[in-house]
């Protein structure tokens, strides 16, 4: 059940992916399959870094250069299949864009980097306001909170 429900949601992923692909003349190849694979395969919470899709793909004997991971996330971002999300000073982190509706916002750690996802539909329905009153059009809206969790703030005492 588990994987049939995955292996449908590889396929759906490929498909618009696809098609934005060729929409722009550009093609699904193997490395950008392979990067929206373990985007999809990431559990809901977690988010990926550059660094974090190389280990992945070489732990499981790929080969796969920084070069091109760079240009397939910088890629996928432009076709607003994914999104930079903004979650530490030092690193990007990417996931996998859902509509405007269903978006979610991150409380970070800043000592960890441990992140909770959260839904507030204010912050959408402001971000929506705001660029109505300025005539722009909506793409995409980030609120991210940083703080000290519990787990650190135990361990500073
Ligand atoms: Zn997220
Ligand atoms: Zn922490």
């Amino acid at each position: 059940m588990e994987s049939n429900n995955l292996e449908a949601s590889l396929a759906d992923q490929h498909d618009i992916l696809r098609s934005r692909l060729n929409q722009e003349g550009l093609r699904l190849t193997g490395p950008r399959k392979k990067i929206l694979d373990l985007f999809v395969m990431t559990p809901d919470g977690e988010h990926l870094s550059a660094e974090d899709i190389h280990y992945q793909v070489t732990t499981k004997g790929g080969k796969i250069s920084y070069s091109t991971i760079y240009r397939a996330l910088h890629m996928m971002v432009d076709l607003g299949i994914m999104r930079e999300v903004e979650l530490a000073e030092e690193r990007k982190y990417y996931e996998l864009k859902t509509s405007l509706a269903k978006q979610h916002h991150h409380l970070v750690c800043v000592q960890c980097g441990e992140v909770h996802e959260f839904e507030d539909h204010r912050v959408t329905k402001a971000s929506r306001q705001e660029t109505l009153e300025h005539g722009f059009l909506l793409r995409d809206c980030q609120f991210t909170v940083y703080g000290i969790c519990q787990t650190c703030q135990l361990s500073a005492l």
